[in-house]
């Protein structure tokens, strides 16, 4: 569509050569940049041939976060329907669960609403919210399956997409931070503290042992687990203050 708008617009446009290496090139060059991080045409072609891993879109770093990044962008560019979309996620959805639950490839599955349940239980998708959002995912996916009933309005296609970007976003994040046990203060390495094992003075201490029995206020984590980048909660372990506005971070620390 992009395409077809600039090519009849140069066609209207008597110095369309200047036109389009002044303006439309170096327009097509920012959107290029804004989207990949590496931008030389030889690695995106190999990229798309299979022949390089890795990734050169979007913000994600696992796979099936990768995966959804690319189906937010056909929904976008329009490659596919709303309902194709639906249909996709909820394939991608199935696969995440299964995965994340452990099931090897080719056992037989059980059916999506009990996937859900099961990863309630295991603390894989603990936000009840979030598993409504699943099981409408599905619910509107078997619907087009069943009726034929494909017309999903594009306000709730748009919602979808939105809220499940914010969903893989925050995985990323979260296991991000699981992963990053450790932190460089001063030229020291330190443990992270988790949430639960702050040290509070005493008058505070039977307040923030019930406290922490609820996931946390900022990033949502529960007893055990390292909070998110950015969050305020988290206490520094050098000086025990909070981590976010301590003084103990020196710019020769940064990995
Ligand atoms: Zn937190
Ligand atoms: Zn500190």
């Amino acid at each position: 569509m992009l395409n077809q708008g600039i090519y009849y617009y140069l066609c209207s446009v008597p110095n369309r050569r200047k036109i389009a290496n002044s303006v439309v090139r170096p327009i097509f060059q920012e959107l290029l940049e804004a989207y990949f991080p590496v931008t030389y045409p030889s690695l995106l072609r190999r990229h798309l041939e299979g022949r390089l891993s890795g990734s050169f879109a979007g913000d994600f770093t696992d796979e099936t976060g990768q995966q959804y990044d690319v189906l937010v962008h056909r929904l976008k560019l329009k490659v596919i329907s709303g309902y194709e979309f639906v249909r996709d996620l909820d394939d991608l959805l199935t696969e995440f669960m299964l995965f994340q639950l452990e099931y090897a490839p080719g056992d037989k599955s059980p059916k999506f609403n009990l996937l859900v349940d099961e990863c309630g239980k295991n603390d894989i998708l603990r936000d009840k919210e979030i598993r409504k959002r699943f099981n409408r995912v599905h619910f509107l996916r078997t619907r087009g399956l069943h009726r034929l009933e494909k017309e999903i309005p594009d306000s709730e296609i748009s919602q979808i997409a939105l809220q499940f970007y914010v969903f893989f976003e925050y995985l990323k994040d979260y296991w991000e931070a699981q992963e990053e046990k450790t932190v460089i203060l001063q030229g020291k390495r330190y443990r992270r503290i988790r949430y639960g094992k702050e040290s509070m003075p005493k008058e505070l201490e039977s307040t923030w042992s019930e406290m922490v029995t609820r996931p946390c206020g900022d990033c949502e984590v529960i007893q055990g687990e390292l909070h998110l980048e950015g969050c305020d909660l988290e206490s520094c372990p050098r000086c025990f203050g909070q981590f976010l506005g301590c003084e103990c971070k020196r710019e020769d620390d940064w990995e």
